[in-house]
């Protein structure tokens, strides 16, 4: 039996933020694995033009991330469905699939405010244990978003984790290489070649 991480996300690209916070929350919480979970057409972004790449490349790219670590893994339960993907289905699969392991959902600060919009949110906390990754430049929020029970809200900012904060996003990364700016401390060599040789997020 396992304790896993489950965090999903665009990963457009995967970046040093995402890695340091994941082995960082491993730490913390004392959990054998972490697994990168990549999202169609993430529902909370379907409304911007935030994703472009392709999924194909952006699961590429998260598994030359993690290359043999034991430790992490990518799964692309997610891809195999059409869009939109929602985290409380995708989490029922991925229980489903491994009985017995004990999964906690990893969520970037970021979203805490949009929260209450997540499809079944009750269903989540009540089924799944959450841990916040901290997130410069996003501070939790001290009020529960819309209509969340103040109960509700205090289990979710229970699982703030105190770890390192990085401050590196995808969407900075993605402008930075449409300009031609260096990104090599934010990302992966790997990821770096690969963006390189497939041309991705260039103008
Ligand atoms: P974008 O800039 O395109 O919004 P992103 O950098 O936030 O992308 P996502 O793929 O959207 O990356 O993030 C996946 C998950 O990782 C989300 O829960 C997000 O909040 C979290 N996350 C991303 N970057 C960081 C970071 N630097 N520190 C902590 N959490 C992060």
């Amino acid at each position: 039996m396992a304790k896993l991480l489950i965090f999903g996300g665009t990963f457009d690209p995967v970046h040093n933020g995402h890695l340091l916070t994941a082995r960082a929350a491993m730490n913390r919480l004392q959990a054998q694995r972490v697994v990168f979970v990549p999202a169609n057409t993430s529902p909370h972004k379907l409304s911007t033009p935030h994703c472009s790449a392709l999924p194909q490349h952006r699961l590429a790219m998260l598994q030359l991330a993690v290359g043999d670590d034991p430790a992490m893994e990518v799964s692309a339960v997610e891809l195999l469905r059409p869009p939109p993907s929602y985290t409380v289905d995708t989490l029922a699969i991925l229980r489903r699939d491994r009985p017995g392991d004990t999964l906690i959902l990893l969520v970037g600060a970021d979203q805490l405010p949009a929260l209450n919009t997540w499809k079944e949110i009750d269903t989540i906390l009540a089924t799944t244990p959450i841990a916040i990754l901290p997130r410069p430049g996003f501070e939790v929020p001290n009020k529960p978003p819309g209509n969340f029970g103040d109960d509700m809200w205090k289990k979710v900012i229970g699982g703030v984790l105190k770890i390192p904060q990085y401050s590196i996003s995808a969407t900075a990364i993605r402008r930075a290489i449409a300009q031609g700016q260096p990104v090599s401390d934010q990302i992966p060599e790997a990821v770096m070649a690969y963006i390189r040789n497939h041309r991705l997020y260039q103008k």
